[in-house]
């Protein structure tokens, strides 16, 4: 099951990005404030120290999104939920748009490192909150949050960051489909070795341990299918003379595309969009492989009537 925004509400919107909170955020938060109760003097530290992993959380998510746009690809959704956050990325298929993408959300992690080292330098020499004894093991906290969430995101096993960057790596080398083969599979055996040994070392964690093994597993399975399914289109000709404005790739012959008004498959291509068996014309065609809508014009069917190329079937 990944998470969508069902049975998450809107929270706020940032640079065309909705960030919607998943309710079950409020009951792990009461959870975790009251288990900490301890740890500091006054209780509103246990919240603060909450927030902050919520902040460093939805920063590094905003990462992956900002990221993700600046490659041309499209992030308009953020998801925090218990198990972390999720950023709907959907980079152009290049490698190194995913890359940078993935990549990113790591990065906002390590810049946060001197953030955190000069608001410690700040009140061990200027005295930046010095009346508060509870700040400073509020800072140690948040620094020791952050490196936990970075160590554990570039842990290599897929879909953990890490093991998406071995994707995008592999990628330039295998292409698309392999590359998501071969990190798929190294995940399934990543996350047993991982949920193995948090199991031996927190054995009292053992639900929370398997919840995030079940959550990972599902997310690998997912993506294992997902370069099946490329390796299948991948086999069939292609239109040559179309490419996608958006991911610069041919459309795959054959009639792979329903038709909405009578639900019989045809190949638009070949037809300039026309439903061959009900006669009804589309405006557009989504793209196989990157998803991106396109209208007959945009994907060049007026453009080729210079001599000597294939004429426009008329209608
Ligand atoms: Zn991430
Ligand atoms: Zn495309
Ligand atoms: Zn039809």
């Amino acid at each position: 099951m990944l998470p969508t925004h069902s049975g998450s509400f809107r929270l706020f919107r940032f640079a065309g990005i909705q960030v919607y909170l998943h309710w079950w955020w409020f009951v792990f938060a009461v959870v975790e404030v009251t288990l900490r109760s301890r740890a500091y003097a006054s209780f509103v530290w246990n919240v603060a120290e909450y927030l902050a992993l919520f902040v460093i959380v939805l920063l590094h998510e905003f990462g992956h999104s900002l990221a993700c746009r600046q490659t041309g690809g499209k992030a308009d959704e953020i998801v925090l939920w218990p198990l972390g956050g999720i950023a709907f990325v959907r980079p152009p298929p290049r490698p190194a748009a995913e890359l940078w993408s993935i990549a990113a959300g790591p990065l906002v992690n390590v810049l946060l490192v001197p953030v955190i080292w000069g608001l410690m330098w700040a009140r061990a020499n200027l005295g930046w909150g010095i009346d508060f004894p509870d700040y400073r093991r509020f800072l140690t906290a948040i620094f020791w949050i952050n490196s936990g969430l970075l160590i554990f995101n570039l842990l290599p096993v897929y879909p953990l960051d890490g093991g998406q960057i071995v994707r995008s790596l592999l990628w330039f080398a295998v292409g698309r489909a392999r590359s998501l083969q071969i990190a798929t599979v190294l995940g399934a055996v990543g996350i047993v070795a991982l949920a193995g040994g948090l199991l031996w070392l927190q054995p009292e964690r053992w639900l929370m341990t398997l919840l995030m093994a079940g959550f990972l597993g599902q997310q690998c399975l997912a993506g294992f299918r997902h370069a099946q399914a490329i390796l299948a289109l991948e086999r069939i000709p292609r239109h040559a003379d179309f490419a996608c404005p958006t991911c610069h790739q041919s459309p795959p012959g054959g009639p792979l595309w329903l038709c909405p008004a009578c639900g019989g498959r045809f190949d638009p291509y070949s037809t300039v969009g026309v439903c061959p068996h009900c006669a009804t014309a589309r405006a557009g065609i989504p793209c196989v492989h990157c998803g991106a809508d396109h209208s007959l014009a945009q994907w060049g069917f007026g453009r080729r009537s210079r001599p000597g190329d294939p004429p426009v079937i008329d209608v």
